[in-house]
C-alpha cells in the first residue's frame, strides 16, 4: 500500500459531549494518517437517532476546529453532515448488507424483549434461543440477529437490524469503513470483541476487503476512581484543551518531557511513534 493511500477515520457518536478520551482517540487516528500523508475521515456515527441531538452535532465540529483536527472527507459543517453525510441516508446500503447475510443464512428473526428474557432467566448474553425457529427475513416485524453458530459461539448473536427500522452500529460502522476505503482503524481496547465480531460478519458477507483493515487498540483513560469515561451529559468544561497536546503526549510514552507538544503543529512534528 502506498502510504497516500491511507485512510483513518474519526468515529464521534452525538449522543452526549465527548470527552478526553474520545479527543486522544482522535489525535491517534489524527496523527497516524497526517504522519503519512494520508487522509482522514469524519464519520459522525447518529443510527441511534433517539440519542442524537444537535447541540452534540455542533460540538463536535466545534471542538474539532478548536484542536486543530482536521478532516479531507466528511461533512465540512453540521448543516452539510445533516443534508448529505447523515448515516440515516446510507439505511438502504446498510439494509443490503443485512440481506446478503440473510440469503447467506446468517441471520434470523427474533422477537425476544429484554424483559421476557429476564423472565426465563437469562440477564446476560443473548442465548440464542430463536436461532432454530423458522427463519423469516422481514424487516420491521422483527429484530434481526446475525448467528455466530458458525464462528463458535453458542450466545451472544447482536442484533443488527431493529424491528423499529434501525441497523445497528455494526452494520453500519463495516459499510462505511469499506465504502469510504478505511485503511486503518485506532479504538480502544473496550472495542476489542466489536472488531472481531465485525470481522466475522464482514467474512460472512464475503467482504474479503474489510479483512484488510489494520485495526489496532489502545487502552482506554480512566478517571481519577479508575473508571472508564463516559461522555458527559451536562455542557463539558473544555478547560483541559489548554494543556490537552502535552498531556496526550505523555500518556503516549513522549519520550522528552521538557519536550512536550503544545498545539497541532508540535504534535505532528513530535517522534511520538504510533504502531
Ligand atoms: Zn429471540
Amino acid at each position: 500500500m502506498r502510504k497516500t493511500d491511507i485512510i483513518t477515520r474519526l468515529a464521534p457518536t452525538p449522543s452526549g459531549f465527548l470527552h478526553r478520551g474520545n479527543f486522544y482517540n482522535f489525535m491517534l487516528n489524527w496523527l497516524f494518517a497526517r504522519k503519512q500523508g494520508g487522509k482522514v475521515f469524519l464519520r459522525i456515527d447518529d443510527l441511534d437517532a433517539d440519542r442524537t441531538k444537535p447541540e452534540f452535532v455542533e460540538a463536535i465540529f466545534r471542538d474539532l476546529e478548536t484542536l486543530g483536527l482536521n478532516w479531507d472527507i466528511g461533512p465540512s459543517g453540521p448543516d452539510d453532515f445533516y443534508k448529505k453525510w447523515s448515516q440515516k441516508h446510507r439505511t438502504d446500503r446498510y439494509v443490503e448488507l443485512i440481506k446478503s447475510l440473510s440469503d447467506k443464512d446468517f441471520t434470523y428473526a427474533c422477537d425476544c424483549s429484554r424483559k421476557s428474557l429476564n423472565e426465563q432467566g437469562f440477564s446476560a448474553e443473548y442465548p440464542g434461543i430463536c436461532r432454530k425457529k423458522e427463519r423469516v427475513f422481514q424487516l420491521e416485524v422483527t429484530s434481526i440477529r446475525f448467528n455466530r453458530s458458525t464462528f463458535g459461539f453458542d450466545s451472544g448473536d447482536p442484533v443488527i437490524f431493529r424491528k423499529e427500522g434501525i441497523p445497528a452500529y455494526h452494520i453500519g460502522s463495516i459499510c462505511d469503513d469499506i465504502d469510504f476505503s478505511v485503511t486503518h482503524v485506532f479504538r480502544g481496547k473496550d472495542l476489542s470483541d466489536s472488531t472481531r465480531l465485525q470481522k466475522e460478519i464482514a467474512g460472512a458477507a464475503g467482504i474479503g476487503r474489510f479483512g484488510d483493515i489494520e485495526f489496532h487498540h489502545h487502552s482506554l483513560l480512566k478517571d481519577n476512581a479508575g473508571q472508564k469515561l463516559s461522555k458527559s451529559i451536562g455542557n463539558a468544561s473544555r478547560m483541559y484543551f489548554d494543556t490537552i497536546f502535552a498531556d496526550f503526549a505523555l500518556w503516549m510514552g513522549n519520550p522528552d518531557a521538557n519536550e512536550l507538544p503544545q498545539n497541532i503543529h508540535d504534535l505532528l512534528a513530535s517522534p511520538l511513534s504510533i504502531i
